[in-house]
């Protein structure tokens, strides 16, 4: 079971994935722990300076990246919302040794064992966050699950973690990852291009079934394609979803 827990940590690693969008690495103290199952988030709580520089206290949710299996840091993948308070000063102005509070975790977008063997990850821009966390727990612990995922992001160069989710495809045969590009003009992507819609669903579903299919990304994006999933005869309770503003 997950116990909500409230730590002071410290920005340890800010490392660059996309060009808006970082990773901050939060190392736990010696003996600290925080238990969580993959898919779960956390509120990160922080002084953030607003229009006029004053510092204002600032929480808001984001999903853990790195996997419940991971028990020395804790990973928090962070795109910027452009016109927000929190990301952008995360993204252009936060420091390694910046001191935040975490709490959590929370969420029912979650796998635990044994919920299925074959599960369907569909993600949107930084919605790829939970179904990262969840990959990395089936790689750590050599799950007998197969997962599929179906990532759309703009641009190459704005899929997020593609160097670790290629490496763990090839390493993995029980992984299968796809990607489709929305904007590929001028970018000289080959691939699969357009939005995850329901032409590409079918597509999918006609090739295997699933025991559980995960949605995260643009609540437009979740909306459509759970109404699809349903259209399809996909039980509610085997559709989880997760919406992001
Ligand atoms: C469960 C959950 C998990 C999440 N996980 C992640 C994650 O792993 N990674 C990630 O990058 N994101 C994640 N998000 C999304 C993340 O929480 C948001 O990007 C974040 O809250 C935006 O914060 P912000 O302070 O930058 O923007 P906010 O200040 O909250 O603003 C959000 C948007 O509202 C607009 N806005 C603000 N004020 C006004 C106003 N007065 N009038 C009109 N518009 C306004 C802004 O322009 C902006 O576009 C998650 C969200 C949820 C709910």
């Amino acid at each position: 079971m997950s116990i909500r827990k409230d730590l002071t940590l410290r920005i340890d690693e800010i490392i660059s994935e996309t060009p808006d969008t970082k990773t901050f690495r939060f190392y736990l103290p010696p003996g600290e722990q925080l238990d969580f199952l993959p898919g779960q988030f956390v509120s990160l709580v922080m002084m953030v300076p607003d229009a006029s520089g004053e510092p204002r206290k600032r929480s808001r949710a984001f999903s853990i990246a790195s996997s419940p299996t991971e028990t020395r840091y804790l990973d928090l993948t962070v795109k910027i919302n452009m016109g927000g308070e929190m990301t952008p000063y995360l993204l252009y102005h936060a420091q390694v040794g910046e001191e935040v509070r975490v709490k959590g975790p929370k969420g029912t977008f979650t796998f635990q064992e044994g919920m299925g063997e074959r599960l369907l990850l569909i993600a949107g821009g930084s919605g790829i966050v939970p179904s990262m966390c969840l990959l990395r727990y089936l790689v750590a612990k050599d799950l007998p699950v197969r997962a599929r995922l179906l990532y759309a992001a703009k641009t190459p160069e704005d899929l997020i973690f593609r160097k670790d989710l290629d490496a763990m495809a090839a390493a993995h045969p029980r992984i299968r990852i796809d990607y489709t590009i929305t904007k590929p003009q001028g970018t000289g992507w080959t691939g699969r291009t357009g939005r995850i819609d329901e032409p590409l669903l079918r597509e999918v579903l006609n090739e295997s079934s699933y025991d559980l299919v995960y949605l995260c990304g643009p609540p437009p994006m979740v909306e459509h394609l759970v109404t699809h999933l349903l259209a399809l005869g996909y039980p509610p309770e085997r559709i989880k979803t997760e919406k992001w503003v």
